[in-house]
């Protein structure tokens, strides 16, 4: 089996009680069904207290979290008292991996990071190079990529190419990938119609509402950015939508318009606008991420909609 990662994947640690967005508040953190099985044996009082933790409902269990939407295990300093107390193999398989996601294709499992994290938010848009991506073999991999499969591998490369066009800035280098791929140079509408869209999705802190409604009574735009030589992390943005989506362009039924890279330059235009708007690019990318891209009604959404631009007008 191959394994493929980004290079900084290996340097991700869990900044824990330094994190000011902890992901064990404000999440649903669902339990699998072996830990919970786990969960329910163990004994001691961990054990007593985390049956007490817990929630099962028809649609699965999950940790009950308290009214300010904290998991009931994780302590005053922001700490988790069930790592403290049984170490980290005691985790439940969503908190093991977060904020790592995995896309399994034939021959190969690829890994990332998650943009919703702010420590791998400031690994992901680095130093504003290039990014590589390494891959293992173990020697056992069973079969290549099945022809679709593999046309959309080439295709990404080729996409990681148009991005990082020496010669190009970022703005000219998503309308190619937009152009080559999802058949028209630019994305459509403007920022006030993309922010009244945005809002109109469902959303978690109340401060991204504040965001998209500053965005929604600036002067309309292009979704567009001006030249600059500065624009590395931007690249970096948009390599990252495009390794965790664009081969799942296949998958959708319309693969000539791929619509997953119309949402990675889409992604890569809000996040630049709302990071223009609070000089905070790193938090706009975690926020965008937390509120669009980790809500798969959200990014389902969008994707529709570009499916239907498509039909109706490419
Ligand atoms: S969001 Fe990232 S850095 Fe923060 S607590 Fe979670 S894993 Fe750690």
């Amino acid at each position: 089996m191959k394994r493929t990662y980004p290079d900084y994947y290996q340097q991700f640690r869990c900044i824990a009680d330094r994190c000011g967005h902890n992901c064990c508040v404000g999440w649903e953190i669902d339990i699998d069904g072996g830990t919970l099985r786990r969960y329910l044996r163990m004994k001691g009082p961990m054990g007593e207290r985390l049956r007490q933790s817990i929630e099962i409902t028809a649609d699965g269990a999950s940790f009950a979290a308290d009214a300010e939407g904290r998991c009931p295990l994780l302590n005053a300093n922001g700490l988790c008292d069930l790592i403290a107390d049984q170490g980290e193999k005691a985790l439940c398989q969503i908190c093991r991996d977060h904020p790592r996601f995995r896309n399994r294709l034939r021959d190969r499992e690829e890994i990332g990071l998650g943009l919703c994290c702010e420590a791998a938010c400031r690994l992901i848009l680095g130093n504003g190079e290039k990014p590589g991506l390494i891959t293992e073999d173990d020697g056992r991999s069973k079969a290549a990529p099945g022809g679709a499969e593999q046309r959309w591998l080439d295709a990404r490369d080729h996409l990681f190419d148009l991005i990082w066009t020496p010669s190009l800035d970022i703005d000219s280098c998503l309308s190619l990938a937009m152009s080559r791929y999802y058949g028209i140079s630019r994305v459509p509408y403007t920022s006030r119609y993309w922010s009244r869209f945005f809002l109109s999705m469902e959303h978690m802190e109340p401060s991204w509402i504040e965001r998209l409604k500053k965005l929604h009574d600036r002067k309309s735009q292009y979704m567009t950015i001006p030249p600059s030589d500065d624009d590395g992390q931007l690249r970096r943005l948009a390599t990252y939508f495009i390794y965790r989506y664009a081969v799942h362009g296949w998958k959708r039924r319309r693969s000539q318009h791929n619509s997953c890279v119309a949402f990675a330059a889409l992604s890569v235009y809000m996040i630049y606008l709302i990071g223009k708007e609070t000089g905070d690019l790193y938090e706009a990318a975690r926020q965008y991420s937390a509120e669009i891209e980790y809500s798969d009604i959200n990014v389902e959404k969008l994707l529709d909609k570009f499916d239907r631009y498509a039909e109706e007008y490419i």
